[in-house]
């Protein structure tokens, strides 16, 4: 693909993204037609390309003002900084509940999500300059936890490698979360990072049949691709974790699919598996609930009772899939151990954070979900 080949939609308009009013009347899946400049105050703005690789998708790249973004103090996650030089994600999983943030831009949370991305091109070269300030903490810093940092625009924009760069060139620990098999491009990259710095891996895998995964996370790599990724890395020397979440309600959590996902996870050589029962906040509801409607009528009604009060599956799901799964991650040794479990505090001071005892970690279920996917 040639740079003339693309068209481009959108001239630049200012400087960094101004939160619109969201828009709650947008319809999931809607998309939009009008020319991506006009939707949307977003400041910042370069251009919006559309090239033929990337169907459907615009990507619009804006210069961002800041890399590093602060997790509020009151977030139970356990880091301080995360990085995300996409918004948007065209692996366009149904159930993402990052597709709210879309609103904020006056875009809609379904196809919208999906297929206008942001892409702030300038990510590494601000993230050079703030990590450099004296006052940086060098605390972990975490990838992956509102959109996919390896998802399809990656190929196109090589934003990673930078950031991996100027992180471990600054001291920094990261942590790495996503599906997208592009990792591997970087993986040299990222164990030479890890010659420096802590470095962590992780994989999100939910799907182990083919046929629900294609129709569910239908811009992701398979999960045989995903699996090969995982081995990739550990054969590297990397302790990958995969996060088997979201686990579905009668889709995902029989006990044989539960049984074939560990035992995969395991051939592949991950260290650890951490789970979590399917989280339908706003955005990602209307969306999953129409998805459930064309392909599983049967079970919306079920779907409609569990998620009618909460964003979360009912305690009593999750103390049925916790006896449930437990028993299978202690039988493929997935539980991890120690220093390196999941979740462990990355806040502050990294040598004061207690590791888990056994107790601890085996009522894991992982948190209430706030960010990861
Ligand atoms: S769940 Fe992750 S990979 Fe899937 S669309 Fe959302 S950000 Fe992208």
């Amino acid at each position: 693909m040639r740079w003339n080949q693309q068209s481009t939609l959108g001239p630049a308009v200012g400087a960094e993204t101004s939160p619109k009013t969201s828009s709650p009347t947008s319809t999931p899946g809607k998309g939009s037609d009008a020319s991506p400049a006009e939707l949307f105050g977003l400041k910042g703005l370069v251009r919006s390309v559309r090239t033929p690789e990337f169907a459907g998708v615009t990507f619009h790249e804006v210069l961002a003002k800041s890399a590093l973004n602060k997790v509020p103090a009151a977030s139970s996650m356990p880091f301080t900084w995360t990085i995300n030089p996409y918004r948007g994600c065209s692996h366009a999983c149904v159930y993402c509940f990052a597709r709210n943030t879309h609103r904020y831009l006056d875009l809609d949370s379904g196809e919208d999500f999906d297929r206008q991305v942001i892409v702030k091109v300038n990510t590494p070269e601000v993230l050079a300059a703030e990590v450099a300030k004296p006052k940086w903490s060098r605390e972990l810093v975490a990838l992956g936890t509102n959109t996919d940092p390896y998802q399809r625009a990656e190929g196109r924009y090589s934003l990673m490698p930078g950031i991996i760069t100027v992180l471990a060139e600054h001291g920094t620990p990261m942590s790495v979360l996503t599906k997208g098999t592009l990792l591997r491009r970087d993986l040299p990259l990222l164990a030479r990072a890890k010659e420096d710095v802590d470095v962590e891996i992780s994989m999100s895998i939910a799907v182990y049949d083919d046929t629900l995964q294609q129709t569910i996370e239908p811009g992701t790599p398979t999960t045989t691709a995903r699996l090969a990724t995982v081995k990739a890395a550990a054969n590297l020397g990397f302790r990958v974790t995969v996060f088997l979440m979201p686990v579905m309600p009668k889709l995902t959590d029989s006990m044989e699919h539960l049984d074939t996902a560990l035992r995969a996870i395991k051939e592949a050589g991950a260290s650890r598996v951490v789970y979590g029962a399917l989280h339908l906040r706003p955005g990602a509801r209307e969306w999953f609930f129409t998805w459930l409607e064309r392909e599983y009528p049967e079970l919306l009604p079920r779907y409609r009772r569990m998620y009618a009060k909460s964003s979360y599956a009912s305690k009593e799901y999750r103390a049925w899939l916790s006896r449930r799964i437990n028993p299978l991650i202690d039988k493929y040794d997935l539980r991890g151990s120690g220093d390196d479990d999941y979740p462990k505090t990355k806040r502050g001071d990294r040598t004061k954070s207690p590791a888990l005892n056994q107790t601890q970690a085996a009522s894991l279920t992982p948190p209430p979900q706030e960010a990861l996917f």
